[in-house]
């Protein structure tokens, strides 16, 4: 398959660094490509995009360091690094590749389909947003305040809040609950994904039990256990 010369060029700056061939990686598969971008020292293509997107430089440092304490589960922070890196398959993505026709949005059908429209500015992908913050401050003291945000989203920070590890969590699943959704042609309900995250839940908790760190998992679960056991 043919890809333009665009894609081709974005990525052999990222890849710069390693003197091997771009394709030869990505044919490897996600593992080699993984493997890549974390020894890579080049300032990755992506981050000068974000920066020229938001007109100013995101503390990418403490957005990189985010991504890799919120969760140990190694198919999430893969998740949440295709994101930083820009090379989630977003239809624009794919329009470019030539993989599919239209770069029209998954859910709203209306506007493109790029990283921040699919996660933040679509409006569909709003009203989930807005039902799960009415839920989270019906049920979590700590969550009094309109909490999420275009960066919050995307990049796990927010200038002047400081988030803890669960809400982190919860931001990276909610993301990947709405890219299941994309990708299984469906629309992203809050109340489904607050249903799919008692279990994740249960899940974390036998996590911690093992790994012997029960009372921490106790105390950072406190405040959202009210979540936890909606119906
Ligand atoms: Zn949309």
């Amino acid at each position: 398959k043919k890809f333009p010369k665009k894609v081709n060029v974005e990525l052999s700056v990222r890849f710069s660094c390693l003197n091997t061939k771009v394709w030869t990686i990505i044919q490897r598969g996600n593992k080699a490509v993984q493997t890549a971008l974390d020894k890579s020292e080049a300032v990755p293509a992506a981050v000068n995009k974000w920066n020229k997107i938001y007109n100013s430089p995101l503390n990418w440092k403490k957005i990189f360091t985010k991504t890799r304490k919120t969760t140990l589960d190694t198919q999430l922070r893969w998740f949440q690094l295709r994101i930083l890196h820009r090379i989630l398959p977003t239809n624009k993505y794919l329009c470019m590749c030539r993989i599919v026709e239209s770069a029209c949005c998954s859910f709203c059908k209306q506007e493109e389909e790029t990283i921040s429209h699919l996660f933040w500015h679509c409006d569909i992908v709003q009203v989930f947003w807005a039902k799960l913050k009415t839920a989270l401050n019906e049920s979590c003291e700590n969550c009094v305040e309109p909490i999420f945000t275009e960066t919050l989203v995307l990049f796990g920070v927010k200038e002047n809040v400081v988030t803890d590890r669960v809400i982190d969590l919860i931001i990276i699943l909610a993301k990947y609950y709405i890219f299941k959704c994309k990708l299984q042609g469906s629309t992203p309900i809050a109340k489904i994904f607050i249903k799919s995250l008692k279990q994740r839940y249960i899940v974390e908790k036998y996590a911690s039990l093992v790994c012997n760190r029960n009372h921490s998992f106790n105390l950072e679960w406190l405040p959202y256990l009210k979540l936890t056991q909606a119906d």
